[in-house]
């Protein structure tokens, strides 16, 4: 007979693994040595300063209540248009658009609204980490496929997609550009996702909160845009990475009707309503802001190169980026065999602190090589994170 009031944590089984992260114990080891935190990916510099005014404004204005449970329409028809004049896919913006709080509760929102519990969800190794856990919450059950090593960088490994694929199975779920590896999927990758989608009558939910940010030529393809795609498609997007705004928590979802009214059933308990005078700005930036967000591509390209080339001269094996924050580093050359254990003893070894690929995953024996650094910072906080890296050598 257990104790409602002593003992062991009374957190419910189901989520029990999720109960710490990673990123709380390296960012205490990073503050702990004053290191330069490469490892959690948020940038430490603003937005498009008009688009901070408009949400300024809004809530001088006194939009500070409840917005509509969908989101505001000026943000749901900022989104539509959006998704039609760069995808060319059309979405109703009084049906077919929800705005959540941040692409986080989209996700969540839609595994709970979508997935059966005991239904399966096939994640593509490594995966963002809520995914995991918003399977867990909806007491669905997790498969995995996997990426696997190809030239510098990574591919789908489209036969672990097929082999984890079973009756029972109910959503894909995709991230391209890709946290942690830093892959932009190629067409050829996304076409053997769609096939078998399509053959096995599966739902699909594509993370696409790194669609802008994508390097050297690459082109981002949503999902949605195949063949067959668009009606089993959810997509899912955010301001924090386009807008450089996490702390705005304003995402949202595109999908047919039928998908939609899944999410909004789940959302609408979650959390309601997302963040009232976040919303209007966030509709100006993606009207007028555009061009401030190819900027800031632009520079997250050098500021990948810098620190790849930094990577390579302090030892490591640096894998391609092709978009996202990151990029990842292998540490054989460095006669190291444990991430982990690398990153753990980092920040008071060089002050510089970064995440183990293996915390994205269910292998993590397979996983352990792989280290993910961020360059999503001010360009001093880089070039000091950059000269600390030397001290490897
Ligand atoms: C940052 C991130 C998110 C979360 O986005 P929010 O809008 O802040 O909730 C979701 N997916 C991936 C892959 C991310 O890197």
């Amino acid at each position: 007979m257990s104790s409602n009031t002593a003992g062991e944590s009374a957190t419910v089984a189901r989520l029990r693994p999720f109960a710490s992260t990673i990123f709380a114990e390296m960012t205490e080891l990073a503050v702990r040595h004053d290191a330069v935190n490469l490892g959690q990916g948020f940038p430490d510099s603003d937005g498009p300063p008009a688009m901070l005014e408009v949400a300024r404004q809004a809530i001088a204005e006194g939009r500070n209540q409840y917005p509509p449970g969908r989101g505001v329409p000026e943000l749901r028809e900022a989104v539509a248009r959006d998704r039609a004049a760069r995808y060319g896919t059309e979405y109703d913006p009084d049906s077919q658009v929800l705005v959540t709080v941040g692409a986080t509760e989209a996700i969540s929102a839609a595994v709970l609204g979508l997935v059966e519990p005991g239904e399966e969800v096939v994640l593509i190794e490594p995966y963002y980490d809520s995914y995991a856990a918003a399977i867990a919450l909806a007491g669905a059950v997790r498969r995995t496929a996997r990426l696997v090593p190809d030239g510098d960088g990574f591919a789908l490994d489209v036969d672990s997609l097929r082999n984890a694929i079973t009756p029972r199975t109910r959503m894909i779920i995709v991230n391209s550009p890709h946290n942690p590896t830093a892959t932009v999927l190629p067409r050829a990758d996304l076409v053997a996702i769609a096939e078998l989608a399509c053959s096995h009558d599966l739902l699909v939910l594509t993370d696409e909160v790194y669609e802008h940010l994508v390097f050297d030529g690459h082109e981002h393809v949503s999902l949605s845009t195949l063949p067959g795609m668009y009606e089993r498609t959810v997509v899912v997007s955010s301001a924090a990475k386009t807008f450089s705004v996490t702390g705005w928590k304003t995402g949202w979802v595109c999908a047919p009707t039928r998908l939609l009214d899944g999410v909004l059933a789940a959302k609408q308990f979650l959390t309601f309503v997302a963040g009232g005078p976040f919303q209007p700005a966030v509709a100006y930036a993606l009207n007028n802001e555009l061009g401030w967000v190819e900027q800031l591509r632009k520079t997250l390209q050098h500021k990948k190169d810098q620190l790849s080339v930094a990577l390579a001269e302090g030892g490591f094996d640096v894998r391609r980026s092709d978009g996202s924050y990151f990029v990842c580093a292998d540490i054989t050359p460095l006669g190291e065999t444990d991430a982990a254990a690398f990153c753990r003893a980092l920040p008071e070894r060089i002050g510089v602190a970064a995440v183990p690929v293996s915390v994205f995953t269910d292998h993590p024996e397979e996983w352990n090589r792989l280290v993910r650094f961020t360059f999503c910072k001010r360009e001093e906080t880089l070039a000091r994170g950059v000269e600390r890296l030397h001290r490897l050598r």
